[in-house]
């Protein structure tokens, strides 16, 4: 009998639950006689918000946080705001409740991609962006004033022990996958911040300890033009929160767009599976979606359930999923119109399915 797997689910708004159907399915078909995922599924999302007045109600935070992993669509609506017109955000929410301070973005390109980068050889590096503090610390408790403002960065020692752990893992099982070298690369600005001064003297700390794998440091700002001219050059990365914020969206940028961007945010009791994309809400009910992102994440997911519930057929299930949409990918087979085909959100899955 395979053991259960508990699975909360946030369809979310917009495409959310178009993208997350058949995603579930094809979780399904790969974990058949591995795993049995039960999926439940949570309300939460600005459409929640305007039918009931809350945006993620406790039920479904106590469930999520109940539950072996999180599989999240995307959330918020344009035109559905919170009374003071910030925008509803329950997945940063979740990633605060959760307390996940490591957000995993894998950048990929493969031969076929309609990537803007002109390059011939693969891209495959990962990286990881602090998510609890850094620049975010403030986050909205800056200080405004009528003649300034004042927002905090903050570095912890707690939080980078277990981020750069964390990273270290990573490159390690990355290196056995022969995914990578084993290497990891801290992108800061260490030149001109002593706070950074400080994260590079704790990833120097954290390194000691892990004499099979290669470490670097580089610059931000040079980060951002190497991930331009030599993508292929990197294997795990981990940076600050803002850092990360923004190189995350070069990644995505790079890969060609959005709908092929995955992510996760991981903490140590529980993890938050999701496409970087949002609920894109202008292009919602047509079909018309780009599911891979979100078939990517829940890839992601087995890997990470794999690792923490050590079930190596898990991982081999995650690997075959995410190798069935790179090859949809580089065949250019049923590539949806975000990346340059006239595929639907059905026929994207179900070229992902023919490749499995
Ligand atoms: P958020 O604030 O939630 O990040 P956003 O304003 O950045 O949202 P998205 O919802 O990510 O915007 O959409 C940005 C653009 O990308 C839109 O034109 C949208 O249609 C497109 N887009 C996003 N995700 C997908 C997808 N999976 N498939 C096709 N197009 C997408
Ligand atoms: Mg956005």
């Amino acid at each position: 009998m395979s053991p259960h797997l508990k699975i909360a689910v946030f369809d979310g708004d917009g495409i959310g639950p178009e993208i997350m159907t058949p995603t579930l399915a094809l979780l399904e078909q790969v974990t058949q006689g591995i795993a049995t995922l039960d999926f439940t599924h949570l309300p939460a999302g600005a459409g929640h918000y305007r039918d009931h007045g809350d945006a993620l109600p406790q039920s479904s935070l106590d469930a999520a946080r109940a539950s072996d992993a999180i599989l999240l669509s995307a959330m918020g609506l344009p035109s559905v705001r919170y009374e003071d017109g910030t925008e509803i955000t329950p997945q940063i929410d979740l990633r605060i409740a959760l307390d996940l301070y490591a957000g995993v973005r894998p950048v990929r390109i493969v031969p076929g991609q309609p990537s803007p980068l002109k390059i011939t050889e693969p891209v495959d590096f990962v990286l990881i962006r602090e998510s609890t503090e850094g620049l975010f610390h403030t986050l909205g408790k800056g200080l405004v004033t009528e003649d300034y403002a004042e927002e905090t960065l903050r570095i912890t020692r707690a939080t980078s022990h277990k981020l750069f752990a964390f990273a270290f893992r990573m490159a390690a099982r990355r290196k056995a996958l022969g995914k990578g070298p084993g290497r990891v690369t801290l992108v800061d600005k260490a030149n001109v911040f002593r706070a950074f001064a400080y994260m590079r003297r704790l990833f120097d700390e954290a390194a000691l300890g892990h004499p099979d794998i290669a470490t670097d440091h580089a610059y931000v700002d040079a980060m951002a033009l190497f991930m331009v001219t030599r993508p292929q050059a990197w294997d795990v990365m981990v940076t600050e929160n803002m850092f990360g914020d923004i190189l995350s969206d070069l990644g995505a940028g790079i890969m060609g767009g959005l709908g092929l961007a995955p992510s996760a945010d991981i903490g140590d009791d529980n993890a938050v599976f999701q496409p970087c994309h949002g609920s894109a809400p202008d292009i919602a009910g047509q079909g018309i979606a780009n599911p891979l992102a979100m078939i990517l994440s829940g890839a992601m997911m087995l890997d990470w359930l794999a690792e923490r519930h050590e079930m190596p057929a898990l991982a081999a299930a995650g690997a075959r999923l995410d190798a069935a949409v790179w090859q949809v990918v580089s065949t250019g087979t049923a590539l949806t119109r975000d990346i340059g085909g006239t595929a639907t959100t059905q026929d994207a899955a179900n070229a992902v399915k023919s490749a499995l």
